[in-house]
This record gives C-alpha cells, sequence and structure tokens, in this order.
C-alpha cells in the first residue's frame, strides 16, 4: 500500500493530451460508480463498478482506491499529480487510500469487477459492505501484479489475494505447471479457480483460527519440496507475517533468487493500510 503521498505504479501523467502538462498540473481521478453488489461467498462481496472505458482499462490489475467514508453523497476527492503523487484537499474529507485487485476489468463495456473481503473494521470493508447502486468510489492508478510467467509456478495467499490469483491462472500459458495454495476460512469460501491442467490448486481451511493468526500458508510451502530446475517463479501475497515466514522458505531452503519470486504483505494484522481520511 503506497503512503497518501507516493507515486503511484501506473498513474497517467497529467494534463491534457496533446499538451505538455506544467509541472505543478494535477490531473482528477477516476471516479466509479457501484452497478451491483453481490455475496461472492459468506465473507467476499463482489462490487460490480461503471466509468469510462479509459478508467476501466487503468484501473488495475491493482487498483489504489480511495474509498469515501459510508454514505458519503459528494466525497473530496484528492487529485494526482503528474509523478503520480496523490495531491489531497485541504482539510477532512473522510477518503481513505486502499489498495485492490480488480477481479475483472472491461474497458469495452467500462466495467471493473472488485472482491473486498468482509473482515469487520475498515473503511474500505465497510464501504464494501454498505455500497448499493450509485455509491462512488475513485481510482487514482493502477499497477501490476508483480507476477511472471514460468513452467512452474507457485501460487500462494490468502482470500484477499483471490482476486490476483485468479487472473494469474487465467492467463498462464496452458503448459505451465505448478499448484496454487489458497487460504480461506472454511469449505464455504472456496470459489471456482479454473486453472492449467499442470497447476493443482490446494484450499487451506483454518477452520476457525482468525485470520492472521495461524501458520498454514506457511506450514503448506515448508511441506513442498523445491521443483527441479531454474524455471520456477513464485508469487505470494496474504497478511504480512505470513508472508514474511513463506518469502523467507523460498529464498532459503528453495534458493528464489529476486527474479524468481513476487511476495508482498496485502494486510496486516492489527494495523490499517494507511489512516482514515
Ligand atoms: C496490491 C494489493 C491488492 C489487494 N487486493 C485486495 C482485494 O482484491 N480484495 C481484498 O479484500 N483485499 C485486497 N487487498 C488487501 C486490502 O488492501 C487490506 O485488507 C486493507 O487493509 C483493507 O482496508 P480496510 O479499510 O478494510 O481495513 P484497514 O483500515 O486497512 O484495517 C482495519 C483493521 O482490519 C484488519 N484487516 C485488514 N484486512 C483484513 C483481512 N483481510 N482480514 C482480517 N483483518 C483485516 C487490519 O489488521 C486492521 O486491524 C490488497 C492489498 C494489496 C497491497
Amino acid at each position: 500500500m503506497p503512503p497518501s503521498d507516493a507515486a503511484l505504479p501506473g498513474a497517467a501523467p497529467a494534463g491534457r493530451p496533446g499538451l505538455p502538462a506544467p509541472p505543478d498540473a494535477t490531473r482528477p481521478v477516476d471516479v466509479l460508480t457501484v452497478v451491483s453488489g453481490a455475496d461472492a461467498t459468506p465473507s467476499v462481496r463482489r462490487v460490480l463498478l461503471a466509468g469510462t472505458p479509459a478508467a476501466a482499462a487503468a484501473a488495475g490489475p491493482t487498483i489504489s482506491l480511495l474509498v469515501p467514508r459510508v454514505g458519503d453523497p459528494a466525497p473530496r476527492w484528492p487529485a494526482v499529480a503528474r509523478d503520480g503523487r496523490i495531491v489531497w484537499p485541504a482539510g477532512a474529507h473522510g477518503v481513505s487510500l486502499r489498495s485492490y485487485t480488480a477481479r475483472r476489468q472491461d474497458p469495452d463495456r467500462g466495467e471493473v469487477e472488485i472482491d473486498f473481503v468482509l473482515h469487520g473494521d475498515g473503511p474500505a470493508a465497510a464501504w464494501a459492505a454498505a455500497a448499493g447502486p450509485g455509491a462512488t468510489v475513485a481510482v487514482a492508478g493502477g499497477g501490476p501484479l508483480g507476477e511472471r510467467p514460468a513452467g512452474w509456478l507457485l501460487l500462494a495467499g490468502d482470500e484477499t489475494a483471490l482476486p490476483a490469483i485468479t487472473r494469474i491462472l487465467a492467463e498462464a500459458a496452458p503448459g505451465t505447471r505448478g499448484l496454487a495454495l489458497v487460504e480461506v476460512a472454511d469449505v464455504a469460501e472456496e470459489q471456482p479457480l479454473p486453472a492449467p491442467a499442470g497447476v493443482g490448486v490446494r484450499w487451506l481451511h483454518r477452520d476457525g483460527t482468525p485470520p492472521g493468526e495461524g501458520t498454514l500458508l506457511a506450514d503448506a510451502v515448508a511441506a513442498l519440496d523445491r521443483p527441479a530446475g531454474e524455471d520456477v517463479f513464485a508469487w505470494v501475497a496474504a497478511e504480512s507475517a505470513a508472508v514474511r515466514a513463506v518469502r523467507a522458505d523460498l529464498r532459503g531452503r528453495w534458493g528464489l533468487g529476486r527474479a524468481q519470486h513476487h511476495a508482498i504483505g496485502y494486510w496486516r494484522r492489527g494495523r490499517a493500510m494507511a489512516p482514515a481520511g
């Protein structure tokens, strides 16, 4: 999650097409409108958003999402500077910056679909739980998922990483081999996860252990032998401590170099990703 004044990956330069932008120019953020929301599972709310084709194309795969307070009919959105920094309005604005993943982007239809984990506290989870048709959210920029094609792929994550894992598997070459390990609360949280025939999918159930408190993901990776050869890539995203444990194992025991893995904490137990606006 970038801090509030961080440059955003993939942020478009400010200014009008064809004209050089002055150095201090900003561009408005892309505002998306909720079309519908549905429960993908008991704890995942799938929200369909509509915007211009350009906004839908720019909103992902990872998204710097600007989330207003629940029920705020006229959020005071920030702007985006030429270098990608978010320029916040002066005073209280009630908008929080959070990172999400576009599960699906369809620029032709101007659609973006996001799966929000309803984990309880938090401006983004609260917004998603309450958002009905017509509610708005904004996008400050998009970025890559960090995956790379490889002959053998390890994907390891929890429910916050499931949209990314879904996209990575959908785009993997048909001959890809490997394993996807997905930690969820229980069997009711499993989702259809199409994968190349050579990639196994294994669901890990917390079965009552609160998210971020167990070692399921790290234990599952620790039980895996390193596949032979160098054409191996591991993509890992989950609670930060779990990711740290898996990353250490993959760098140490598996000997993966920097170019062979992408491991990033998607959330931190007991800590908001950034202060609420
Ligand atoms: C690149 C990237 C992509 C992401 N994609 C997605 C996505 O597609 N869908 C998605 O749901 N999340 C995704 N996340 C994770 C999401 O950004 C965090 O869960 C974020 O903290 C949610 O913001 P919030 O305002 O709801 O809660 P915050 O205000 O950040 O946190 C409030 C409290 O909730 C706790 N908390 C936060 N997330 C969880 C959780 N998942 N389970 C249990 N407790 C939690 C925190 O520890 C804190 O105590 C992504 C993160 C990154 C970095």
